[in-house]
């Protein structure tokens, strides 16, 4: 099994530009529901404005000695239309809550569309933990916020404009006034601002790093024991929790200086405006009235104004959150678009070389192959001499670090995941059975296939014995029902009805017994007749019964030929065959 560097292969993350066009996008894909949202939040805006207006007309109103009934007229009307507002509000919260909801959905399923076409590497380098936390943390937390916040942050957005707007038409000198007042929440938030995108981001990869290392030690559990390891499993999840602490205290630290300096800032505004309003007034520049609309938009701005900066936080986790899961479009925006359409099934490799990484040593020192279309190649050699990594390169999971490695003459790395499936297939000891009957793991290579070729597929693979003793047949639930030789046999099976031009088993029936081995691959013969199979061997009778046999030595190819020529040419194969026969 591979071995992960989080720190160096870490799956990246969509910068601001990115994220920003993510979010419109996401806004624009529903654009009726958008469009009612801002009618409906308008008018309940704009029926917010009229009472504070009202209330500045009595107090002109009674100034002026006016009668009870027109007061309790005007009390009536700040009535009515405070209802109205409430209606309204909570209609433009409707439609903003089920805005949200389509948006996750389609987040979610955007986020599994792109998960299940990253390439194999990239999910094995980044570590399995990283994109769960993707897919589980940060994909709620953006739910979350279009949930929950996103509506009411809208309303409070269209209120704040219009209470401003309403303001400065009112008396622009009292409106300019407040803002003024308002004037210093700027600096703190900006303050906040600055700081807080990466301390989120932090605060996020650090969560992903305990995934990883949990994760790790759940799946290595047996080796952990084995080994003693869990004393050494602790303290790395225990790092990783100091680290967790330490980004989440930081954002908390943040947050426990923006709160206060913007309470603070919510009541400047009607001072200042109280204040100026009565050397206005006293100048005679505006009635009494006016002054008393204004302070009361002033203090009615701090509802939606609160609203706006107890999310602003909440926006920028989501934010850093939103970045993570569109970090994935970035992975794929690496992946040449589908252009390449391969000319037949011609494999080959031209002194290619790999090396895990810039700083581990090279692999493979120049490998030369051609594998024909319909041949069957075996692969053997010592352990450690590259027919893994080779195997690798040839379904197209690592690109070569130099070198070529080509079907139908198009780079095999460089073709888009889908195209790959259909023309490579690789098996190795490691598959995954499902939990569901045999049918649902069957028909994971064959949406399409009916029992008929599910059944053929299995006989195949010389499954069909042990699938007519269970009791439900197709039906029956896998839970725990396989043993190691079922499970490999049924992941062969589902790779005969892929079907595709080429596949490469590496060692992919070692868990079988050497008979029923050697039977398998027979089976598998038959019914791959015109299919390339590049079998990595580490039993010989694979080799002896292969069109080719390569022997690889070293991250080379030492000797390549029929088994009769190898056996001929007295070489290593030739000393292999002899001690494996003796
Ligand atoms: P074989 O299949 O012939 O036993 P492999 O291809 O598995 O050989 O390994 C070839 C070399 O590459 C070995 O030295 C091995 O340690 C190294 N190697 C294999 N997998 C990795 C990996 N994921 N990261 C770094 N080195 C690796």
């Amino acid at each position: 099994m591979s071995t992960t560097t989080p720190e160096s292969a870490a799956l990246p993350i969509a910068d601001r530009p990115a994220t920003r066009r993510a979010m419109v996008r996401h806004l624009r894909r529903d654009p009726r529901t958008f469009l009612a949202l801002l009618a409906v939040t308008s008018l309940a805006a704009a029926s917010g404005l009229v009472a504070p207006w009202l209330l500045g007309r009595i107090v002109d109103e009674v100034q002026a000695g006016t009668t009870v009934s027109a007061v309790d007229q005007l009390a009536l009307a700040i009535g009515v239309f405070a209802a109205v507002e409430i209606l309204l509000t909570r209609w433009a919260r409707l439609i903003g809550f089920r805005f949200g909801e389509r948006a996750l959905a389609r987040i979610r399923e955007e986020f599994t569309d792109r998960a299940l076409a990253l390439p194999t590497s990239t999910v094995e380098r980044a570590g399995t933990g990283d994109l769960t936390a993707r897919g589980t943390t940060d994909v709620t937390a953006v739910g979350k916020t279009l949930r929950e916040a996103a509506p009411d942050l809208f309303i409070a957005g269209v209120q704040t404009a219009f209470l401003i707007a309403a303001s400065l038409a009112l008396d622009p000198l009292l409106g300019l006034a407040g803002l003024l007042g308002l004037a210093g929440i700027v600096p703190a938030v900006r303050w906040y601002l600055r700081r807080a995108r990466p301390a989120y981001l932090t605060e996020g990869e650090a969560n992903s790093q305990v995934a990883e290392a949990l994760s790790a030690t759940a799946a290595g559990a047996r080796t952990i024991e084995l080994y003693g390891l869990a004393g050494h499993r602790t303290t790395v999840t225990e790092n990783e929790l100091t680290a967790s602490r330490t980004a989440r205290l930081r954002t908390l630290g943040l947050r426990s200086v923006l709160f206060p300096s913007v309470e603070l800032s919510y009541c400047m505004p009607a001072v200042v405006v109280l204040f100026a309003g009565s050397f206005l007034y006293a100048a005679d520049a505006v009635t009494l009235g006016t002054v008393v609309a204004a302070a009361t938009y002033f203090r009615q701005l701090v509802t939606p104004l609160d609203t706006i900066l107890q999310h602003v936080e909440q926006l920028q986790s989501s934010g850093a959150s939103l970045a993570r899961v569109e970090g994935l479009a970035a992975v794929r925006e690496e992946i040449p678009a589908d252009r390449l359409v391969p000319d037949g099934d011609r494999i080959e490799l031209r002194t290619a070389r790999f090396s895990y990484d810039t700083s581990s040593p090279e692999v493979l020192h120049g490998v030369d192959l051609t594998v024909r279309p319909g041949e069957r190649l075996a692969v053997v050699g010592p352990s450690g001499a590259g027919k893994s990594t080779l195997a690798r390169l040839l379904a197209g999971i690592e690109p070569p670090t130099g070198g070529e490695v080509t079907v139908g003459g198009v780079p095999i790395a460089g073709l888009a995941p889908d195209t790959l499936r259909r023309h490579i297939a690789l098996v190795t000891q490691e598959h995954h059975i499902f939990l569901g009957t045999v049918r649902d793991n069957l028909r994971i290579a064959a949406p399409d296939a009916d029992d008929g070729r599910l059944r053929s597929a299995l006989a195949a693979v010389g499954a069909d014995d042990w699938l007519d003793d269970l009791l439900d047949g197709l039906d029956t639930d896998l839970a725990s029902n396989l043993n190691g030789t079922q499970a490999q046999q049924l992941a062969l099976a589902r790779v005969v009805l892929a079907d595709p031009h080429t596949l490469i088993l590496d060692e992919a029936t070692a868990l079988l017994d050497p008979r029923t081995a050697r039977h398998t691959e027979r089976a598998l013969a038959a019914v791959l007749t015109d299919r390339t199979v590049i079998a990595i061997a580490h039993r010989l009778h694979t080799a002896h019964d292969a069109d080719r046999v390569a022997v690889m030595e070293g991250g080379r190819i030492t000797e390549l030929g029929t088994h009769d020529e190898l056996v001929a040419a007295a070489g290593p194969y030739a000393a292999l065959w002899r001690s494996w026969t003796a």
